[in-house]
């Protein structure tokens, strides 16, 4: 308990997985939390469960797609708790083909949710950290996005984006004290996994290293080290995959 005592943070995508695991990592460090998500049922049962442990959370109903329900969310932020100090854009989807059947929609919902949805929500958020002169702002990426994948070109497009766009929020806003950064999760066990085949995941494993699907606890406390007060880096992407570079 203790390095983001009384930090306000945003994490879209929160009401499960990845994003549930960066919140409750946040809170168990003293931040006081947004659980972020589409769903508002998911929303209230996350954002009570946290509650229930004793955390300071705020159910925020969100979709990153949609600039006013965006801009909605962050003046309730600003209303309810005056700053915002840490921003997680978390929320994504993916749509896999092959390229060759790949279609237009597949392309374009990938786009919207995983690289578009940064510039709205980084837009109103970064200009609450612009006038308190210090934030922090980590995109989740994909290993996908580092080094491409089967199946994935509007998905690893998206997240090659991503960090094209975290390398010069980095560059633009430093001289205002706010770093931005990227995690570039691997093959991490959450609903958007356990989608594939047992097949396709044994495929997978045996790429890994370390020999294990990385968890959502994995990512969140690689999400603390770039959130962290004394954190003297920005422009940066953290893999961590376990050692999965292909
Ligand atoms: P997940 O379990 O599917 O959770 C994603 C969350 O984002 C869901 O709660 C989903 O809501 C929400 N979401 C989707 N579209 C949204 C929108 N338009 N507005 C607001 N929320 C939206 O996936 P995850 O594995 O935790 O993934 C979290 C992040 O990590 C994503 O950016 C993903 O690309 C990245 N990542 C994951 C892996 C992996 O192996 N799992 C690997 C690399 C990167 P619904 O429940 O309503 O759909």
């Amino acid at each position: 308990m203790g390095s983001l005592i009384d930090r306000v943070g945003i994490v879209t995508g929160s009401g499960r997985g990845i994003g549930k695991a960066i919140a409750e990592a946040m809170l168990h460090e003293g931040a006081k939390v947004v659980i972020s998500d589409m769903n508002e049922e998911l929303v209230k049962q996350t954002a009570d469960e946290l509650k229930q442990k004793g955390g300071q959370v705020l159910g925020l109903v969100c979709n990153v797609t949609v600039t006013e329900s965006i801009e909605k969310m962050v003046e309730t932020v600003v209303n309810s708790w005056g700053r915002i100090d840490i921003l997680v854009n978390n929320a994504g989807i993916t749509r896999d083909a092959l390229f060759m059947r790949m279609t237009e929609e597949q392309w374009q919902a990938v786009i919207d949710t995983n690289l578009s949805s940064a510039f709205k929500v980084t837009k109103p958020v970064v200009k609450v950290m612009s006038k308190q002169r210090e934030g922090r702002i980590i995109n989740i990426a994909s290993t996908s996005g580092v080094h491409g994948n089967f199946g994935q070109a509007n998905y690893a497009a998206a997240k090659a984006g991503l960090v094209g766009f975290t390398k010069t929020i980095a560059l633009e806003y430093a001289s205002r004290n706010i770093t931005c950064n990227a995690v570039a999760p691997g093959f991490i066990d959450t609903a958007m996994t356990q989608a594939l085949s047992q097949d396709v995941v044994t495929k997978i494993l045996d790429k890994v290293p370390l020999g294990r699907m990385g968890t959502p606890d994995d990512i969140a406390k690689a999400v603390l080290f770039f959130a962290g007060p004394g954190a003297y880096v920005t422009g940066q992407v953290l893999e961590v995959n376990g050692g999965l570079y292909t």
